[in-house]
């Protein structure tokens, strides 16, 4: 069903701001981070309002309160993505943490010198700088797979780097740039018939279409609230359950142990083994609340949306000359358009756009190798969310147009 765009644009907030006097904002940069529900923040607002206690440690009334709606939001999130138990969803803060959680636990436990991890060339910085560290530290092994001039991966190379007996193949479900969709499912069975884990990098995927962890049999999954109308200083890693009770603390403190002696401790069971310390309260009943927010409209109507709205812009886009759009086409994509412009810097692109209250990002989007590989130093990039309407991908071409002709 299509979606009430109305109605959902209703719900934000920031959306009905003007940038400029007279000059609404056209936000195209959902994929750098998206923007808030009421839901999300009347959820927030009503935990410190009603219920602020600090969670786990206290008998009385608040204390429960608050555990209650931190553990419900941990319930949503656990079937948001189909995983067997909530206790197979540990917070964190971001992406970043969840995949820097499994390179400091699991890696440091189970990779030695010599190991090898295949990544893609098409990763975000947060799922290959925590593997250079373990390459630093121990000496493992990386490789990767390459980047199609399509931007796609290419699955031969990678039957053939699978041959070379990986631990771990750690890679993105959507790339940040290209807006390539990976065949994750395929990817991850290729990964197990070769004996190796996985790993899936699902900052671009999880806020968008539905991701069924148990359906991909994924062995860690990494996202964050906020790019899912989520709060930020909040995100999760799932993990399967005998991989996750076999992991070392990442972090030691108050609520991940279960006894501590003054020489020793013993770590509590999962999730809490690697929740230490105070956690974000507020952002996990943030996160519940853009869950439920997310499941009422409908993953696959969201996702039907961004499809619409990703096709229209690439046709409008390609027909602008000297204009360049990475990744493959519409159908194996998501809702990112990055491109380059003729003789124009893409810094130059955002700042002219930000004039009229369009907001796109310029830059290497954390993924510099990539950018390497295609051999541009940057991309301006649009992206799109539920909240997108073509009448936005309008104006951003209108502005490319004055771009161009600020700079003929
Ligand atoms: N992975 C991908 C594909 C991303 O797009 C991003 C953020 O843009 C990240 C990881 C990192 O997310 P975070 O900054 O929330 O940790």
């Amino acid at each position: 069903m299509a979606l009430d765009i109305r109605k959902i644009r209703d719900d934000f907030p920031t959306l009905t701001r003007e940038i400029h006097p007279g000059i609404p904002l056209v936000y195209l940069d959902s994929t750098a981070t998206s923007h808030k529900p009421e839901a999300v923040l009347a959820a927030m607002d009503g935990y410190y309002r009603r219920s602020n206690a600090n969670i786990h440690r206290g008998v009385h009334t608040l204390a429960e309160e608050a555990t209650a709606l931190y553990e419900q939001a941990r319930e949503s999130i656990a079937g948001f993505i189909n995983a067997p138990a909530a206790r197979q969803v540990i917070y964190t803060r971001n992406t970043t943490e969840s995949i820097n959680l499994v390179a400091y636990s699991w890696g440091r436990t189970n990779l030695q010198s010599g190991d090898l991890v295949i990544a893609t060339e098409m990763e975000h910085h947060s799922n290959l700088v925590p593997w250079h560290m373990l390459a630093a530290e121990r000496g493992i092994r990386l490789e990767f797979i390459p980047v199609t001039e399509d931007g796609l991966l290419d699955l031969n190379e990678y039957r053939k780097l699978l041959t070379l007996g990986p631990k771990l193949v750690a890679f993105t479900h959507m790339s940040n740039v290209l807006g390539t969709i990976n065949p994750a499912k395929e990817i991850i069975r290729l990964a197990h018939e070769a004996g190796a884990l996985t790993l899936l990098d699902g900052a671009q995927s999880v806020p968008h279409f539905a991701v069924d962890v148990q359906d991909l049999d994924v062995d860690f999954l990494a996202f964050s609230a906020h790019k899912m109308v989520g709060p930020t200083g909040i995100g999760a890693l799932y993990g399967k359950k005998s991989l996750l009770d076999g992991m070392p603390p990442f972090m030691g403190g108050g609520d991940m142990i279960k006894t501590v002696h003054l020489r020793s401790f013993t770590a509590n069971t999962i999730p809490y083994k690697f929740e230490a310390g105070t956690p974000a309260i507020a952002e996990a009943v943030g996160f519940g609340a853009a869950i439920e927010y997310l499941t009422a409209i409908g993953m696959d109507a969201i996702a039907a949306h961004e499809h619409a709205i990703t096709e229209y812009a690439l046709e409008r886009l390609e027909e602008i000359p000297g204009l360049r759009v990475f990744g493959p086409s519409a159908d194996k994509k998501g809702g990112v358009a990055a491109f380059v412009l003729d003789g124009i810097h893409p810094h130059d692109v955002a700042q002219i756009l930000d004039r009229d209250g369009i907001a796109v990002r310029a830059g290497h989007h954390c993924a510099q190798p990539l950018h390497e590989k295609f051999k541009i130093p940057a991309t301006s990039r649009a992206s799109f969310y539920l909240y997108s309407t073509t009448a936005e991908v309008d104006k951003l071409v209108e502005g490319i147009y004055k771009v161009k002709k600020y700079f003929s």
